[in-house]
């Protein structure tokens, strides 16, 4: 080829490379950065029934200010264990975490456990309803609200400003919640901390107070067909867990079982400073690690990483938490058989 064609050629290359670099930049320049997330919503199946794990928001939880080296803690006099634990996990405080709750359709009710915080985190919660919306249903639709415990970021949702939020639902919560948490003689007498607790917790019922849809529930056992209560002594006077039992198919709903589950399930004996009795809390939480970890029973948790399920494994050094395999299919899948 003659010189002279060879640089023409050249310059060519050169003019095209340029052109399609100045296309490439203009291409990535037009695109904005999509900050949102995905809505938060996954289905399960649980034998016959369908449950939504939906997502009230995420918050950075103080995990230094907030867990407590309980008396059945591993090593109650190590200020960094959990700075160490968080690390294994590649975490650090404050752990985002999320806010869960459970919605289960029976075929005959939509029964939500849980309910997020509502209005009461700020900006942090209240993203239940979209979820649910997101999801297929209506707030309407909900027949049941069964609470794990009154703190806030399990009463709150049930609010909408000072509306219900679910127009149609009873409201149920094991009844030493209901009388600790809207006693003003209890309120007076709590340390200064859960004083808000209280407040949240009145202002968040009192639309179910005043049209008598709270109906606190005075035992363990079957609620609904298919969803029992158990009491889950330590976190508050009534924390309860709830189990919900399909063909064969079984799927226990924490509430507050675990805040900071990189921390918890490798040391079960680190508390939280709202347990009203944290001794018991650690006690209770180790039997059901060990009962879950037995059965190869599912676990739905209000505050592990969402959509929080799982089931729980023992292994050398404490639990570990094993998250559902994510399917994508149509139809829920049934992720909850034994391991
Ligand atoms: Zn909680």
């Amino acid at each position: 080829m003659p010189s002279s064609i060879l640089s023409r050629s050249l310059i060519g290359l050169a003019l095209c490379g340029a052109l399609a670099a100045a296309t490439v930049a203009q291409v990535h320049a037009a695109a904005p950065f999509a900050a949102a997330q995905a809505p938060g919503w996954y289905r399960i199946a649980v034998g016959r029934y369908e449950v939504t794990a939906l997502l009230d928001g995420t918050h950075p939880f103080p995990a230094h200010d907030v867990l407590t080296r309980g008396p059945a803690s591993l090593d109650t006099t190590d200020p960094g264990l959990t700075d160490r634990l968080l690390a294994a996990s590649y975490l650090k405080a404050p752990v985002e975490g999320s806010i869960n709750a459970f919605l289960v359709n029976t075929g005959k009710k939509l029964i939500l456990i849980d309910s997020g915080a509502g209005a009461l985190y700020g900006a942090d919660g209240g993203h239940l309803l979209g979820n649910l919306r997101a999801a297929g249903y209506t707030p309407e639709q909900v027949d049941e609200v069964l609470l794990t415990h009154l703190h806030a970021d399990h009463v709150g949702g049930v609010a909408l400003g000072t509306a219900a939020a679910f127009p149609n639902a009873l409201v149920r919560v094991n009844r030493r919640d209901a009388v600790y948490w809207l006693s003003s003689t209890e309120r007076a007498q709590a340390p200064a901390f859960l004083r808000g607790m209280f407040d949240g917790a009145q202002a968040s019922l009192k639309p179910y107070l005043d049209t008598g849809r709270f109906k606190p529930f005075d035992r363990e056992g079957q609620l609904e067909e298919g969803i029992a209560a158990a009491p889950s002594p330590g976190h508050t006077p009534g924390h309860t867990t709830y189990l919900v039992e399909s063909d064969g198919e079984r799927l226990r709903v924490w509430g507050d079982t675990v805040h900071v589950a990189a921390v918890q399930f490798a040391d079960p004996g680190v508390t939280v400073k709202y347990d009203s009795d944290a001794g018991e809390a650690a006690e209770h939480r180790r039997a059901l690690f060990a009962d879950m970890a037995q059965r190869g029973d599912c676990v739905a948790a209000a505050h592990v990483a969402f959509p929080g399920l799982g089931h729980v494994r023992q292994g050398p050094d404490g639990y570990r938490w094993v998250p559902v395999n994510y399917v994508s299919r149509e139809g829920a899948p049934h992720v909850c058989g034994r391991g």
